[in-house]
């Protein structure tokens, strides 16, 4: 082994036993990585390890042994494990009120809806003469997308003039945009749509990355263009340089909203605010989630002009839980960390030296592939070594935890408040694992 696998962070055993151990009796946990027959439903293939705590960038399983955490909830956990701004935060508000239901106000609901449009309300399109930025505040990102959805739909009817019933979206092949029925309906992956069918209509998928051919798709029946800046469950595809200036272009010429998914690459992880930034495009509606929730609770909302959000009137829409006081409590103290710019920028030069570390694996012929952006990146192994799973399984093995997206690519997504000598940890023990991986075959 070369010296750097002495860098590595040890997945050392401080209290553990070999064989999988019951339930501890006090907490009710279970032991670390032993199999759970019964009472979950299989809706996921975790990796074998048991998470107890969490702090910053590292978690700790039930054995005692410590993790550095590269997936960061798929970016939920932008801001880390417990940042205590956000912790602090959701402790004061859970000893004042928690849920008043939109039925009442509350005294966060209008600071969390000003805040986070100063922050984000520059960054979409300016609606005109009169027109404010707004925001829609729901839960899950999935809620997000649902919302900007039939925001696109009533906009469509009410503004544009599209004949009743028949609005279309156009969405890009490979999309991620959450889990519910409609959603799925516009999924061109089986596994996410096969089984749940009758599908939602109204959508026309057209590849990612092409823009002629989302000019291609839209006709006077659309309302909106539908995509991730840069595809995250895709394996962090970015699309070429001039795909979004186009994609702006094409929505301004026809009267079509754009809409942003940035649920994943929102909030910091490309190294900007928002990805979209990233070639100064301004879109329509932005659906944020995951990170906005700093982890604590599931936060989303949908931004945009108030001539485009302007069309939810009282009763259109809703959610009992969305914009709750605990949410908004997180939510502030989230964009307080956003504002400084000082999560954005380390994220780049974080992302800087991450990239440069993924691209000498290409050149030594671990990795046959790296795409990404900020400190976000999908790396592509060779099949013929293994596929992502044995990948994070290796990983797992080297005290670093990772998830594989599709066949042979895995994807990171470190927190953003990782120190270098631990992304170097992590760079390490990803070296000495995919160079196990390549002496295995
Ligand atoms: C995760 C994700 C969603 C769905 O968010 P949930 O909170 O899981 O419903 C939607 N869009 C994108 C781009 C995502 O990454």
């Amino acid at each position: 082994m070369s010296a750097q696998s002495q860098a590595v962070p040890a997945a050392a055993t401080t209290t553990g036993s070999a064989a999988p151990a019951a339930p501890d009796r006090a907490t009710g946990a279970t032991p670390s990585g032993g199999a759970h027959p019964g009472s979950l439903a299989h809706n996921y293939h975790p990796l074998p390890v048991t998470v107890a705590t969490g702090e910053g960038a590292w978690v700790t399983d039930v054995d005692g042994r410590r993790y550095l955490d590269l997936l960061a909830g798929y970016s939920a956990l932008n801001f880390g494990h417990r940042h205590p701004a956000l912790i602090d935060a959701a402790t004061e508000q859970l000893g004042r009120v928690t849920l008043t239901s939109r039925a009442f106000d509350h005294d966060l609901l209008h600071p969390f809806a000003d805040r986070l449009t100063q922050l984000v309300g520059p960054l979409v399109q300016d609606g005109g003469p009169g027109a404010v930025p707004m925001m829609v505040p729901m839960n899950t990102g999935a809620e997000a997308v649902e919302t900007a959805i039939k925001i696109a739909r009533k906009w469509g009817y009410e503004v544009k003039g599209v004949p009743a019933g028949r609005a279309s979206i156009v969405v890009g092949h490979g999309n991620f945009h959450g889990r519910t029925t409609t959603i799925v309906s516009f999924s061109d992956d089986p596994d996410a749509r096969d089984g749940y069918d009758p599908f939602t209509p109204g959508f026309r998928l057209v590849p990612y990355g092409d823009a002629q051919a989302v000019a291609d798709a839209i006709d006077e029946t659309t309302v909106a263009v539908l995509m991730e800046p840069v595809q995250g469950e895709s394996g962090v595809v970015v699309p070429p340089d001039d795909y979004w200036p186009a994609l702006r272009r094409v929505c301004d010429e026809r009267g079509v909203l754009l809409v942003a998914d940035e649920i994943q690459s929102g909030l910091g992880r490309t190294g900007t605010t928002l990805a979209c930034e990233l070639w100064d495009v301004k879109p329509d509606l932005v659906t944020l989630g995951k990170a906005l929730g700093g982890g604590v609770v599931p936060v989303s909302a949908v931004v945009g002009s108030s001539d485009v959000l302007g069309v939810l009137t009282p009763g259109t829409h809703g959610s009992t839980f969305g914009g709750n006081p605990l949410a908004c409590a997180v939510g502030l103290a989230v964009v307080g960390l956003l504002e400084t710019g000082e999560h954005q920028a380390r994220a780049r030069d974080l992302g800087t030296h991450l990239h440069a570390r993924l691209a000498r694996l290409v050149d030594e012929g671990l990795l046959t592939g790296v795409r990404g952006v900020g400190l976000w990146a999908g790396i592509d192994l060779d099949p013929a070594r293994g596929t992502g799973r044995d990948l994070c399984e290796a990983l797992l093995a080297r005290g670093v935890l990772a998830k594989d997206t599709h066949g042979s690519t895995i994807r990171l997504a470190p927190p953003l408040v990782i120190d270098r000598p631990d992304l170097d940890l992590g760079m390490a023990a990803l070296r000495d694992a995919l160079t196990q991986l390549a002496a295995d075959r």
